[in-house]
């Protein structure tokens, strides 16, 4: 079966799924978006995915186009019609199609969107010796925690890294703390052993793997807080690692080019990534079991 996208009510095939070139998402970026990973064919953390995506909706004054069991529904048949068995499903709500005016349209009616990619398991390199970023200035809006379609700062500092030969770049406050990387959250190991990722609030978007690493670490018994971090805590920790529905967890071992510690991924880096793709196994495993 060639891959199918959803549009508004639509299942199409993907080289075929459009949206109006007066689409809001199109013309002002009005618009948000989620990223939900699909492990073994079931999808990961859905309830806490769905409520970040409601919560950015909710902010932008933008309707849910569907109830939310509606929205699960064709979740799991766009991951039926495409097989789907490791990747992610990306949803995608603007505020709809209108004549291009600032002002919120009186009528529109919200644009749906839904696409799901495969993904191969990641690279042994990448684990093995861990992946670089480079710091940058953090240059976006103040409202990193609604996870809007409006991406360019974050496309300009991935590209920056990528020509920097990095895997991620984390961006840097005004005061010289680390906010969160393009598409990832940041977080350190502490000389004492504690792991440290920056508190949830407007400069960052509070990340699902972040959140359901926290649990883990809970859980788990392990030292933690949430609190910003400089670039020069950061280069002199123990441990660096970053976070996301996509990298899961993934160890950092230089940042601007030097060695974290002794350069190679940290013990409890690794400890927490094996405890994370357990807790994926568990999900599910879970959702499997009540017919998901
Ligand atoms: N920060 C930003 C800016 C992101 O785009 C993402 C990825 N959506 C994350 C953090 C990580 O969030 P999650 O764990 O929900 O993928």
């Amino acid at each position: 079966m060639p891959r199918q996208a959803y549009v508004n009510g639509r299942y199409l095939p993907h080289g075929q799924a459009a949206v109006h070139i007066e689409d809001r998402g199109f013309q002002f970026a009005d618009g948000v978006y989620e990223v939900v990973p699909v492990h073994r064919g079931a999808l990961i953390d859905e309830e806490p995915h769905l409520d970040r995506l409601e919560r950015s909706l909710g902010e932008l004054r933008i309707a849910m186009p569907m109830r939310r069991r509606a929205l699960q529904l064709v979740a799991r048949e766009l991951i039926r019609r495409n097989d789907l068995r490791d990747g992610f499903i990306y949803m995608q709500i603007t505020r709809g199609v209108a004549p291009r005016d600032h002002r919120f349209p009186a009528q529109a009616s919200p644009t749906l969107v839904m696409t799901t990619r495969r993904t191969k398991p990641h690279r042994e390199a990448l684990l093995r010796d861990g992946v670089a970023v480079i710091t940058v200035p953090d240059i976006r809006w103040r409202r990193c925690d609604i996870k809007s379609v409006a991406l360019l700062p974050n496309v300009l500092v991935k590209q920056a890294a990528v020509e920097a030969g990095a895997y991620e770049a984390w961006q840097v406050d005004d005061e010289g703390r680390v906010t969160e990387g393009s598409s990832t959250n940041a977080w350190i190991v502490t000389g004492d052993g504690t792991a440290v990722t920056r508190d949830a609030s407007q400069a960052i978007l509070n990340g699902i793997t972040r959140l359901s690493l926290l649990n883990v670490i809970r859980a788990e018994g392990y030292d933690f807080a949430e609190r910003p971090f400089t670039v020069a805590e950061a280069k002199a920790a123990r441990e660096a690692f970053l976070t996301s529905s996509t990298s899961f967890v993934m160890p950092v071992t230089r940042i601007d080019g030097a060695a974290v510690a002794d350069g190679r991924p940290g013990p409890l880096t690794k400890a927490l990534r094996q405890h994370y793709l357990d807790y994926m196994a568990g999900q599910g495993a879970a959702d499997r079991q009540v017919g998901g």
